[in-house]
């Protein structure tokens, strides 16, 4: 099969496609055969080389796919050869068009969720609902700030906190990532680069603030969000990329909690909740994952260089059928 290889960490350019042999599933373990590939912000920190995750070389990126189960291992019973399924984690990498997970790491996916939406799961879906309900216990009637809802994690961050009940403002630096935010759900938007937008975002909340702030990118709006908060707010940072000055006044004078959370820190019985909140969600009609651009698997380089950029619309995916 082929699949993208790094030999040494560096550049976008060190992402390569080639043939390997096929996953086969020891005890326990999955083969999905994938038509779409999750791209995630992380997976290039890793690639880099500057990030705290460090696989041993060569390896295969990426934790997030969805395709067509081929292959189960001794003692698997909840997966079935044949079935629509998502993964959330891998052992073999996703980026390839098949990759071996453990039974725990698979979940069915609903028949009306494409392969590329259910490629949008794993890792952003998984994130905004652990930052929304297990690390800022979100409850109806409260408001959520979503700072950057334009990419993969924000438009999931958006989608389950109006299922739930939550006042949605969400952020974008583009007018269709502000239009995509709106219809998918959020009451208000506003542009994060825009001068006046804090002040505006707390007159969207009759000056009471937010209850909760879901921060993508914590290194530029950190020290911004402690004074948005209302008493005992909670801002949660899911992004961050470089150091940040706050004022801890802020977060004392409001009782406010500043919440860090990583994914990889979630327990198997975090994320069998979340996932199974997730594959609700889909059924349901309240999650509908947005993709944005989608490449052909030997785009990788072309995709981490996007997943960089500014003006998210959604999702990025890879496509194994579109390499052939
Ligand atoms: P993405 O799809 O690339 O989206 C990035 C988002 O950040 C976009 O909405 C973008 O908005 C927004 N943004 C850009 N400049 C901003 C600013 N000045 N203020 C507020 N938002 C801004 O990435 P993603 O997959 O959603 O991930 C978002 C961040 O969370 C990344 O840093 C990622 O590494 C991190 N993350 C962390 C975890 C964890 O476990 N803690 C898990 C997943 C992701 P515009 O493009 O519209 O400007």
């Amino acid at each position: 099969m082929k699949a993208i290889r790094v030999h040494e960490t560096g550049g976008p350019e060190v992402l390569r496609l080639q043939e390997v042999p096929d996953p086969i599933p020891g005890p326990g373990q999955v083969v999905i055969q994938v038509h779409a590939i999750g791209v995630n912000p992380v997976e290039t920190y890793i690639r880099s080389g500057n990030y705290p995750r460090k696989p041993a070389l060569p390896y295969t990126p990426g934790t997030d796919a969805a395709g067509i189960v081929e292959a189960t291992g001794h003692g698997v019973t909840r997966i079935k050869c044949g079935q629509r399924a998502y993964t959330s984690g891998a052992i073999s990498g996703a980026y390839a068009e098949k990759v071996l997970c453990q039974e725990s790491q698979v979940h069915l996916l609903p028949e009306k969720v494409s392969f590329a939406q259910g490629a949008a799961l794993g890792i952003p879906y998984a994130t905004a609902y652990r930052a929304l309900f297990q690390r800022a216990r979100a409850m109806p009637g409260e408001t959520v700030f979503v700072h950057g809802a334009s990419g993969g994690v924000g438009i999931a961050c958006v989608q389950l906190g109006r299922a739930a009940g939550l006042k949605v403002i969400g952020t974008a630096g583009t007018k269709q990532g502000r239009e995509i935010i709106l219809a998918e759900g959020a009451h208000h938007v506003l542009d994060h680069a825009a001068p006046d937008y804090l002040d505006q975002a707390r007159t969207l909340t009759n000056g009471k603030g937010m209850d909760i702030v879901l921060e993508m990118l914590a290194n530029v709006n950190l020290g911004k969000d402690l004074p948005l908060l209302t008493r005992g707010g909670r801002v949660v940072i899911i992004g961050c990329r470089g150091t940040v000055e706050i004022n801890p006044r802020d977060a004392m004078s409001r009782d406010a909690d500043i919440l860090g959370m990583t994914l990889f820190n979630a327990t198997e019985q975090d994320l069998a909740v979340i996932h199974a909140a997730l594959v609700a969600g889909l059924e349901n009609g309240t999650l509908r994952p947005i993709i944005g651009q989608q490449l052909p698997l030997g785009e990788a380089p072309q995709a981490h260089q996007a997943v960089m950029a500014t003006g998210a619309l959604g999702k990025i995916v890879l496509l194994p059928q579109a390499s052939q």
